[in-house]
């Protein structure tokens, strides 16, 4: 086995453990800020006002328009607010939306970010923005994007509802699946895959059944943090190219997405990279892709690409997409191939 690689650490700061947002205000100060603006979608509108209040006159505003895919018109609804308000940095409070909305800000004006991440999307730890306009999702890497602090806070995550805690488990699975393939995986990436595969292997199922377990949560939050952070550090393939495709050109919701996709893209790399693969199969204990398979369904993740409203005659155009200018993938993408991937998953069909 080569033991070549190329190896660059994170310069983010991550604070991790329970309670710990409540010292959001001293972050703001030792980041050199005064005036921060608080973002959240409209459904957490009232945790960001708490949050704002707790932060006292270190609060300028709060924008809760934050939405799926960061759209660039909310975007430019949000930098007026930025210029109102004169904010100095942005407290996003809540998931991947949130967090996208405070990279969009970070990207145009290189403001510094403090995520207090509440899923498990994982995009807090990594300098990837992706930004919809006109139906398509576009992404750009930049350094101005990646978030200055990240402060997980697992009592935040108490009330993430059980469907959402298990496919947004799935979503962060799916980074570190991909990770353990990347061409420029290297031995700290392969490892936090591994332990983050590991860690939502033992809690997902325990927060099913009791969804407000301290221990569970902060569990799952750190594999959430192992695999966002091989997400921002190695390349992606297929499996982020076809979500991307479905999320931009048919909305459908981006974690329900990749937790149906990922069972379908690993069994499909498992034929060309079987040893890469191999820890997934050893711990979801079968095939790479029907021990994926199993577990979703056994935590009761959506299966079927159908149930997120896509036709059947969508997944032509979507295999045309997901297969012009491909990442790269350890397994020859061809357009056949892959549309007879999406079919199975669209039927919601168990791998092999
Ligand atoms: P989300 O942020 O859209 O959240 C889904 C819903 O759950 C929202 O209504 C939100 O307010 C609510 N919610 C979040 N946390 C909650 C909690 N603890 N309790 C109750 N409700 C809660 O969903 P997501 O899956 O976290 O993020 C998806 C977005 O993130 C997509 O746009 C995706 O492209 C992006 N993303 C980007 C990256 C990256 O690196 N750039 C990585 C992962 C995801």
């Amino acid at each position: 086995m080569s033991r070549d690689f190329t190896y660059s650490g994170s310069p983010a700061h991550i604070v991790f453990g329970q309670g710990k947002s409540a010292a959001a205000g001293e972050w703001v100060e030792k980041l050199g800020c005064e005036r921060a603006l608080v973002l959240s979608t409209p459904q957490q509108r009232t945790d960001a006002e708490a949050l704002a209040e707790r932060l006292g006159s270190l609060a300028v505003g709060v924008f809760a328009g934050a939405v799926m895919h960061t759209p660039v018109d909310v975007t430019e609804a949000v930098m007026k607010v930025v210029a109102e308000t004169k904010a100095d940095c942005v407290v996003s409070l809540g998931g991947g939306s949130t967090t996208g909305l405070g990279k969009a800000i970070a990207y145009r004006t290189d403001l510094a970010q403090i995520v207090i991440p509440t899923t498990y999307a994982g995009s807090e730890v990594t300098p990837i923005l992706g930004q919809t306009e006109g139906g398509r999702k576009t992404t750009v890497r930049n350094t101005s994007i990646l978030p200055e602090v990240v402060i997980y806070d697992p009592a935040l995550t108490t009330g993430l509802p059980i469907g959402m805690s298990v496919t947004s488990g799935l979503n962060a699975m799916a980074h570190a699946v991909e990770a353990l393939y990347a061409q420029d995986r290297n031995p700290i990436s392969t490892l936090m895959a591994v332990e983050g595969l590991r860690a939502f292997k033992a809690s997902l199922p325990g927060i099913v059944a009791t969804p407000k377990a301290p221990d569970l949560r902060a569990d799952a939050l750190y594999g959430a943090w192992l695999c966002g952070t091989v997400l921002g550090t190695v390349g992606m393939a297929l499996h982020h190219k076809i979500c991307h495709t479905l999320g931009g050109t048919f909305d459908t919701p981006h974690a329900d997405t990749h937790a149906i996709m990922l069972p379908h893209t690993a069994a499909y790399n498992a034929l060309a990279v079987p040893e890469q693969l191999e820890p997934v199969a050893e711990i979801f204990s079968g095939s790479v892709g029907g021990g994926l398979w199993d577990f979703a369904k056994r935590i009761g993740a959506p299966l079927a690409l159908k149930d997120l409203g896509l036709s059947e005659a969508d997944l032509d155009r979507a295999a045309d997409i997901a297969t012009e200018n491909p990442y790269w993938n350890p397994r020859t993408i061809d357009r056949q191939s892959i549309r007879a991937l999406l079919q199975d998953a669209w039927e919601g069909k168990r791998p092999g």
